[in-house]
């Protein structure tokens, strides 16, 4: 079985992150998203909401499920006997950061492959924080995000 984990903050995850999911899951017998603890970012959500917020929009998805972790993503892929690492690819500014952190997972891990795709052209300009920057100044998010948790990203927002 062909197990691949797509890592990342997902604070809160967007359409270009589901649109990825939706691509992996049809290689893939299963994906596993893994929404990482980085002890240096504070987010926006908690780390149980980011789940929640992912396995709302995943559900139409059967092999693709969601968990959090907080450590070496190379130990969670241990766990999991998981050898594909699935990375979304946007401009060429995500690139030497990706690329680094690539050769580091395989030097830790020589089984370890990291799977580059392409960003949907459509979602090429769009991250978590933008989606952030924009409903914290009172722009619309609908068609940034899945359209069943904008309620969740202005309720937060307000409150906070
Ligand atoms: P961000 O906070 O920048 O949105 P994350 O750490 O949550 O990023 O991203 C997790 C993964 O998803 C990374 O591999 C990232 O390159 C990818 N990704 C993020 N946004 C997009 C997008 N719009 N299209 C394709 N891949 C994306």
């Amino acid at each position: 079985m062909k197990v691949a984990v797509y890592p990342g903050s997902f604070d809160p995850i967007t359409n270009g992150h589901l649109d990825i999911i939706k691509r992996a899951s049809k290689i893939f017998d299963e994906v596993i998203v893994c929404v990482l603890v980085n002890v240096d970012k504070k987010g926006l959500f908690h780390i149980d909401e980011r789940v929640k917020l992912i396995e709302k929009v995943i559900k139409p998805y059967d092999n693709v499920k969601v968990e959090s972790f907080n450590g070496l993503l190379i130990d969670f892929m241990k766990e999991k006997e998981a050898k594909v690492i699935i990375k979304g690819l946007r401009a060429l500014s995500d690139f030497e950061y990706e690329f680094q952190m690539a050769l580091m997972n395989n030097k830790l891990d020589s089984s370890i492959e990291t799977v580059f795709m392409m960003t949907n052209a459509k979602y090429s300009y769009l991250s978590s924080s933008a989606v952030k920057q924009v409903a914290k100044f009172g722009g619309c998010i609908k068609g940034l995000v899945p359209d069943q948790i904008i309620p969740d990203i202005m309720n937060k927002i307000n409150r906070g």
